[in-house]
């Protein structure tokens, strides 16, 4: 069936935004990165002629987009909750350059509030919940909205609710984003601290088997069943991959918890070994040593694994499912086969006192991954965190980001102030970083090369930055 002409928009908004087509917690980052903006490149590679525009990855203002209305019939934005008002300008002004464009939203803001999303304004059409690859797909096909699951749309002033989409079950349906990264998208704006670059990144499945509170992606677009592509499917897509992008020193694997079907996970690390590629990927802070050293031996080179706390009772708290002694012996066991880690942690969550954060900071500092990225605990709609903060009063206002798009803490407890919990991020990321073992080994890090050398300073003075504001801020 022949498409309409659509537009899949990741939507300009801060200067630097990564803003949630692709990354779990939209922000303007320490340092600038940007993750694929995978959640709206899967439609697009479902409707033929169709194209993909990451205005912040490209550097594109509204006044670069607005112009693109008149070229097409439908556009698609993916939205996130600290970007929806700036969202809603830009959808705005596309239907002013076209009054004829039908407008979408999708992504999980709009999956948790339909209704208030259709309600902001008349510029958007419909929404799409949940999983939307192939309503979209519908969509731009021609169908009647009336026929489409899984969308609510407007209808004069009413706002329809159609029926649920049922849940992709065979994933290889799916045809490959990396199609359409190659088509549409410029693999050098996508830069990741950790990561070599340049790298691509994935999803080889969707849905994680945990239960955290704050997170975001299985509570709404993704559930919590691992639905998952097959091995041999995976790794066919990584072989097309090496073809299209020569360049890429690196894959990273961006399931929410790709370790969470083990035997899987091995099948596809020996596939891949046989490819000779370098591939990274997501981990809960359990993997077992005998599937870890199958991956490091055919060719894992880091985990991004999220430890969020050093407090076995705030973990507990978060229904993390992990324990601090067993993240302990699995952090050595990487140190051991020589496996990179990334480790991110979150201060704020629930249980936090100044007593926890300090020995979270200590537990960073003795487990030792190679980097960190420390975040603020955010209460996303749609998320069990979010309402027991409802519910408790730890609302600390209605914003996630600040007025560029700077992570703010958006939960106050009677024990522990927002200005606190906002202060600790600053002294977790000094205390972690500057001393002596840690700058050593970042230094040697940069003898390595030129471009690790170049890359690491440009980063170094964007931290340096992040600092001094956060430090005017406090
Ligand atoms: S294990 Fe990771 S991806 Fe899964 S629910 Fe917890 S934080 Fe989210």
């Amino acid at each position: 069936m022949s498409a309409i002409r659509t537009l899949f928009l990741n939507p300009p908004s801060f200067e630097g935004f990564d803003g949630g087509a692709g990354s779990r917690y939209q922000a303007r980052r320490e340092v600038r990165s940007f993750w694929y903006p995978t959640w709206l490149a899967q439609p697009a590679a479902l409707v033929p002629g169709s194209r993909l525009v990451d205005a912040p990855a490209r550097g594109l203002s509204l006044d670069d987009v607005a112009p693109m209305a008149s070229d097409y019939e439908l556009a698609v934005l993916h939205t996130s909750t600290p970007s929806f008002p700036s969202d809603v300008r830009v959808a705005e002004a596309l239907r002013s350059a076209n009054p004829r464009l039908r407008v979408g939203f999708v992504g999980a803001h709009v999956a948790v509030a339909p209704e208030a999303a259709l309600r902001a304004s008349p510029a958007i059409d419909f929404v799409a919940r949940n999983e939307f690859d192939f309503t979209i797909q519908e969509i731009s096909e021609g169908a009647p909205l009336d026929r489409v699951d899984g969308i609510s749309y407007r209808d004069g002033d009413r706002v329809v609710h159609n029926r649920e989409r049922t849940p992709l079950e065979d994933m290889d349906r799916l045809p490959y984003v990396t199609e359409v990264y190659a088509r549409d998208l410029v693999i050098d704006d996508y830069f990741i601290g950790y990561l070599l670059h340049p790298y691509v990144s994935l999803y080889t499945g969707r849905g994680c088997r945990s239960r955290c509170t704050f997170c975001l992606w299985p509570q709404t677009v993704g559930g919590h069943r691992y639905r998952t592509r097959s091995a041999e499917n995976v790794a066919d897509e990584i072989r097309r991959a090496r073809e299209l992008f020569p360049t890429v020193k690196e894959y990273f694997f961006d399931d929410d918890t790709f370790t969470d079907d083990l035997p899987r996970a091995v099948r596809i690390a020996e596939l891949l070994g046989r490819l000779g590629v370098t591939w990274s990927c997501n981990a809960k802070a359990n993997v077992p040593y005998d599937a870890l050293k199958a991956m490091r031996e055919n060719g894992l080179r880091l985990l991004l694994v999220g430890y969020e706390t050093g407090s076995q009772q705030i973990l507990n708290n978060i229904r993390k499912g992990t324990r601090v002694d067993v993240a302990r012996r699995f952090t050595a066991d990487c140190h051991r086969l020589g496996i990179t880690i990334h480790g991110t942690f979150i201060v704020g969550l629930p249980g936090e006192t100044a007593e926890t954060i300090q020995d979270t900071i200590r537990f960073a500092r003795e487990i030792n991954p190679h980097t960190i990225q420390v975040s603020l605990a955010a209460p996303y709609p749609g998320t069990e965190l979010y309402r027991q903060a409802s519910e408790n009063g730890w609302l600390a206002g209605d914003r996630l980001v600040s007025g560029d798009g700077v992570q703010i803490a958006a939960l106050s407890y009677p024990h522990l102030s927002r200005e606190a919990i906002s202060r600790s991020l600053e002294e977790f990321y000094r205390r972690f970083y500057f001393r002596p073992r840690k700058m050593a080994a970042l230094a040697f890090e940069m003898l390595t090369s030129a471009s690790m050398m170049k890359r690491r300073l440009r980063e170094g003075a964007e931290f340096a930055r992040f600092l001094r504001q956060r430090e005017g801020a406090a």
